[in-house]
Order: structure tokens, then C-alpha cells, then sequence
């Protein structure tokens, strides 16, 4: 049996991986999946699995940088509506590793339950916020997390409890190759006082974040309470380029890529400002964006 036989309506070959990230920058998938539902998901991971392909899984991409070259082995994509479902009962939300996380926070504000309001213009998905404990405002996904379906790389499907899992800044112990749903419990509170401070919050984000016009990245972590954005902005590097790609003046933790930008365009400006705030103002900024 070839690795593709039975699946060659969900499996095409090098797919262009560009326009399933926000960069919009990169090659192809050798193999890219989009499967229809968690039997496909499956059984499509132990083949690739068994034949020792290397196996990734994409979300909006948002958070993502795509090497030129491209990459070997299968890419998952996670779109079918079997992985995005969203289903309340009464306090619990149980969420699709595929689901918007906008769709999690209108669903959340609608049904009154508190929390989520504060990760509104957000972008990316369900699974993406989870695999990196997406924050804001000083509040992460994972609090809310009760439990987790997840699918491992060897493709066996487990259910993490909340005892076993861990979140800090930017990490999540939940590493697994497929987060497939996610249970949060919140608390309640009236649906009209989370409008409001949904409605406050959404109007600070868009004045800080780049219009979803742009292509652009969150590239660094945050440092020991300091801002990545203020010390690039301290060592003096708004407006620094590298080819196509530059630190975004509004917000100098965003890159922003303008037409032919290249992965290394942003590899180079990554290296330039990693450098330059070592040597000025003696700190290390670690990459948020995650570099495939
Ligand atoms: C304009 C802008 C603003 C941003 N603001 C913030 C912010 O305020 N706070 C913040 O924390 N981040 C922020 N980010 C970063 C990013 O949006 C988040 O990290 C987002 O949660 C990533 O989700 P995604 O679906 O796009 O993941 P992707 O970029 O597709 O993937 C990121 C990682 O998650 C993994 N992944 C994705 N889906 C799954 C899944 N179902 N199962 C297992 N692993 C999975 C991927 O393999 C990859 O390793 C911002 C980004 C942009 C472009």
C-alpha cells in the first residue's frame, strides 16, 4: 500500500505554504492534509509515522515563519468542521483544535461566561493559542483549560486532565502533535457587562496591533516584565530592514513583510535586532515566532 492510497482527496504534494500563514512567506509542504475527520486525522499520522516522515500541524499560521526551501513531510491542516466545533453546557465550553479563537471569545461573551473577553482581536486558532498559552492583558488560555484531547506523533489519542497539564508564559506542556479539543470552565457573569469590556478591550487592541492588511509577525518574547517592543524601540531599532522585511514603528515587536520578502529577509532582521539589543542594552530577546 502506497503512503497517499485511500487519501488522495485530502493529501495534495507540495502544497505552497505561504498563503496559510499571515507572512504569506515560504515554500512548500512535501505533503499537506487537510482531513475531514479525526479517523482520517488518525490513521493518516500512523502511516506517516511508521515511515519516519516528519509530521507538522498548522494552524492560521499567524505564529509561524516558513523556511524558502520549504518543508519535508506532512503538513496537517486542520480545517474541516469536525475539528471546529464549539458546544456550551452551562459553565464548560468544549472547543475544536481547529476553531477560531475569535469564535471562542464571541461564543464565550455571548453565553456570559467570563474570561475569554480579554483575548478578543486576537488572531489564530484554538490549537495554536493552546500550543503557545497565547496571553494578553496579563491572562492566558490556559487557566481556563479543564481538560484535552490531544493526538500523539506516534498517533494514539489521549485525554489530558487538568493535573497533568502546565501553563506558563508563552509555553504549554500541552506538546503533543495534535491538540484536538479543549474543555474550559468559566466563570459567569452577565453577557451585556463582558460586551462592554469586550467592545473597550477591542478598541485598544486595534489601536496597537498591525491591520490585518499587513503582513506581519509577533517575533519576540517579552523579557523579565519589559516589553520585547520597548527594548528594540531603547536600542534604537524602528524602521530597521532587511530586505523586504521591517520592525514595524507603531509596534517594534511585529515585523512587517512587504512584496517578495523571503524567509531569510526575516531570519536576517530576527539576527540584526537579536544582535543589536545584546550589545546595547546587554539583554537576550528570545524568538515567539516559531521557525520551521
Ligand atoms: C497581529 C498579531 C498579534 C498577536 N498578538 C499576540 C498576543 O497578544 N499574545 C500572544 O500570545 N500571541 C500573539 N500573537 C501570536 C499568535 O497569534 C498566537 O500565538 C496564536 O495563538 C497562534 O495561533 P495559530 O493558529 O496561528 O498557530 P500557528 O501559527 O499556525 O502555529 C503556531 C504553533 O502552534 C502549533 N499548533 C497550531 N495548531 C495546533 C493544534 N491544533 N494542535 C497542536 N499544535 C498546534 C503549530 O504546530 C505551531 O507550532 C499575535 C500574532 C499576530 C500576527
Amino acid at each position: 500500500m502506497s503512503l497517499l492510497s485511500g487519501y488522495e482527496h485530502i493529501v495534495r504534494e507540495n502544497e505552497p505554504l505561504a498563503p496559510f500563514t499571515r507572512l504569506n512567506i515560504g515554500g512548500s509542504a512535501e505533503y499537506f492534509a487537510e482531513p475531514t475527520n479525526e479517523d482520517e486525522l488518525t490513521e493518516l499520522v500512523q502511516r506517516f509515522a511508521e515511515a519516519n516522515h516528519p509530521i507538522r500541524l498548522i494552524g492560521s499560521g499567524t505564529n509561524l515563519l516558513i523556511n524558502d526551501a520549504g518543508v519535508k513531510g506532512l503538513v496537517i491542516h486542520l480545517a474541516a468542521p469536525d475539528f471546529c466545533s464549539i458546544e456550551v453546557n452551562e459553565n464548560r465550553i468544549t472547543v475544536g483544535g481547529g476553531t477560531r479563537l475569535s469564535h471562542f471569545v464571541a461564543t464565550a461573551v455571548r453565553e456570559g461566561l467570563a474570561g475569554p473577553e480579554q483575548l478578543v482581536g486576537l488572531p489564530g486558532t484554538i490549537g495554536g493559542a493552546l500550543h503557545n498559552n497565547t496571553d494578553a492583558h496579563g491572562v492566558d488560555i490556559g487557566t481556563w483549560v479543564e481538560s484535552a484531547e490531544v493526538l500523539t506523533r506516534a498517533g494514539e489519542r489521549l485525554k489530558r486532565e487538568k493535573d497533568s497539564l502546565s501553563f506558563s508564559y508563552r509555553q504549554s506542556s500541552l506538546s503533543e502533535l495534535v491538540i484536538l479539543k479543549a474543555e474550559f470552565v468559566l466563570d459567569r457573569e452577565p453577557a451585556e457587562n463582558l460586551t462592554k469590556a469586550m467592545q473597550k478591550l477591542w478598541i485598544v487592541r486595534r489601536s496597537q496591533q498591525p491591520s490585518s492588511e499587513l503582513k506581519a509577525a509577533y517575533m519576540f518574547k517579552d523579557l523579565g516584565g519589559e516589553l520585547a517592543g520597548d527594548l528594540i524601540d531603547r536600542a534604537g531599532l524602528k524602521g530597521t530592514r532587511a530586505g523586504k522585511v521591517e520592525v514595524l514603528d507603531s509596534d517594534p515587536n511585529f515585523f512587517v513583510a512587504g512584496a517578495g520578502a523571503t524567509s531569510e529577509d526575516v531570519l536576517s532582521l530576527l539576527q540584526t535586532v537579536q544582535t543589536q539589543v545584546s550589545q546595547r542594552l546587554d539583554q537576550t530577546l528570545e524568538p515567539a515566532i516559531q521557525i520551521w
